[in-house]
């Protein structure tokens, strides 16, 4: 999914007019502005309001641009900080995606709060499943802070 948004592969609405596809451009999240992936998952407020919420619980300042540029660069095979910021990343994008998606085909935008609570369900789901071998004292109390948070 990441790298499909990374490749901006996925059919968004400014690639589905030109394919034909469709005539009419306009963000279903927000209803302000023409879909395309940057205006979606970077410029949309609906992302930047479910961006900023994740943030606040995360106790971090994510990067409202280039987050999957971050994505990249942080695959890393040890769970670290940085890996764990990205599986949030991924986790914000696919939610985003899902939103749009959902408000496509059933004509509603969820919340961000409702999506956002989604998004900490997965991430935790994902911490608790995950072996931490962390040795790194603060990314351990970090991920605790977060399966409980
Ligand atoms: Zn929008």
């Amino acid at each position: 999914m990441v790298w499909l948004v990374a490749q901006q592969r996925l059919l968004t609405q400014d690639r589905l007019i030109k394919m034909n596809i469709t005539t009419v451009n306009c963000c279903f999240l927000c209803g302000d502005a023409e879909e395309s992936h940057s205006h979606l998952f970077f410029d949309c407020y609906y992302s930047r309001i479910c961006l900023q919420l994740i943030s606040d619980w995360c106790l971090l300042q994510l990067p409202v641009t280039e987050c999957i540029h971050w994505w990249v660069k942080w695959r890393t095979p040890e769970l670290s900080r940085k890996k764990i910021i990205a599986m949030i990343l991924a986790s914000i994008l696919a939610h985003v995606w899902f939103s749009r998606n959902k408000c496509r085909i059933e004509g509603y935008v969820l919340r961000p709060t409702v999506l956002c609570r989604m998004i900490k369900m997965e991430v935790q789901h994902r911490l608790n499943t995950c072996v931490i071998q962390s040795q790194n004292r603060r990314v351990l109390d970090w991920v605790h802070y977060l399966q409980s948070a």
